[in-house]
């Protein structure tokens, strides 16, 4: 689960990792209004969107007085802000952080994070802060630092000194700096995030050192013994069909663009029926996990989830029958497909228990589902559907 800058930030002070002053906003005078607690410029308006790049993108803005910075939080607020993680529809941005402007010195990247490779958690970090990390791994991957920490012992004196000297930290900075990522550090453990980058983390002219940007995932399987984290949570910045789907406990997974909507059971039969939608010519745009003991009801809000998305120009269900047995799937499908209707060809592969109860149901329905005989029949018949 992915939260707001603000709220990061909020999390970082109660670990008392340093940011900047400043609060959230939600309209143009409550932005005057922290700007004018703040007490001096340069203030800074910040975008509050699910996404980074912001700044490329023209959701940071540094303003030097209180004229240019009214205008920059009108411009900001309420602005469709593309930035290459928003894709191209971008976000509306429905919320301003409003902060004192730094006196930055060196820009620096930090993050923290859990390494499956190893096992262990990670510190990455680098003295190319403020810019695309990705570019920096790909183009000059020496300037990225990790320093790896077994969770059972934590983090120790050295690790710190291997981050803190791989960064060059000048020497009135290098208290402050060890304190911050210490704390930083457990915080990542304590609440179970599957990553904090702080990018950039600054060196300011003072020999202060301030988280100025802070992203912060956590890990969902472990969100139900946080739920003062969950209430962090903000619908508008996910899909909402994903959201819906969450509500029946079903697995929802948009994929960008596509025109087949898939209906499965199993994360592995996804990944095998999206080859197969490739093959016959499709482009999956979602997929749909209803899992192993799926009821009809669940299955009756898969069906109608998928087939909200005007997109979807076809659907596949492909079930193995093991718990989830071929006739609750059938008759989830015909509830289903009498309610909401049938707006595209929907193609039916199925196999497994009660194969013949399921078949006789789809059959008897009078419905227009198309039947496949196996997965090779079912993408000939997709294919035929999606031309
Ligand atoms: P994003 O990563 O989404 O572009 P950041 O929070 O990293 O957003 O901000 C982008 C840039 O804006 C920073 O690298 C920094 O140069 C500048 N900036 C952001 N906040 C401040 C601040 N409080 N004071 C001075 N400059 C800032
Ligand atoms: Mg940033």
């Amino acid at each position: 689960m992915k939260i707001h800058e603000y709220q990061a930030k909020e999390l970082f002070r109660k670990h008392n990792v340093p940011v900047p002053e400043g609060s959230v906003a939600f309209s143009v005078d409550e932005a005057k209004a922290v700007a004018e607690k703040l007490g001096a410029y340069p203030v800074v308006v910040k975008a509050q969107i699910h996404a980074g790049g912001r700044g490329k993108g023209g959701g940071v803005k540094v303003a030097k007085d209180a004229s240019e910075f009214e205008k920059y939080a009108k411009e900001i607020l309420g602005m469709t802000l593309v930035t290459k993680q928003t894709g191209p529809e971008g976000k509306l941005v429905k919320k301003l952080l409003i902060e004192q402007g730094l006196n930055i010195a060196k820009e620096l990247y930090l993050s923290v994070l859990p390494d499956r490779a190893t096992a262990k958690m990670v510190i990455m970090a680098s003295e190319e802060g403020g810019m695309d990390i990705e570019e920096v791994a790909e183009k000059t991957p020496e300037k990225i630092i990790k320093v790896y920490i077994d969770p059972l012992l934590g983090i120790q004196p050295y690790h710190l000194r291997e981050a803190a000297f791989g960064l060059n930290i000048p020497a009135p900075a290098m208290k402050q700096f060890n304190a911050m990522l210490k704390n930083l550090y457990n915080m990542a453990v304590s609440c179970d995030c599957s990553m904090i980058e702080i990018n950039p983390l600054v060196l300011t002219a003072e020999d202060n050192v301030i988280a100025l940007d802070a992203k912060v995932d956590f890990d969902s399987n472990a969100l139900y013994r946080h739920k003062d984290i969950v209430e962090y949570r903000d619908l508008d910045e996910e899909d909402p069909n994903e959201v819906e789907a969450s509500k029946f406990d079903l697995n929802y997974i948009h994929l960008g663009s596509g025109n087949v909507g898939n209906m499965v059971n199993g994360a592995g039969l996804a990944m095998a029926t999206m080859d197969c939608i490739k093959l016959a010519g499709g482009n999956p745009i979602n997929f749909l996990d209803v899992g192993g003991g799926a009821s009809a009801e669940q299955i009756e809000n898969g069906f109608r989830i998928l087939q909200s998305d005007d997109s979807v120009k076809a659907i596949l269900i492909n079930i193995f029958g093991g718990i989830l047995r071929c006739d609750r799937l059938a008759n989830g499908v015909v509830q289903a497909a009498e309610k909401v209707g049938l707006k595209v060809p929907v193609i039916i592969r199925m196999e497994g228990t009660n194969l013949e109860e399921g078949k006789k149901i789809l059959a008897e329905s009078g419905l227009e589902l198309i039947n496949a005989a196996d997965l090779k029949d079912a993408a000939e018949k997709l294919k035929a559907a999606i031309q």
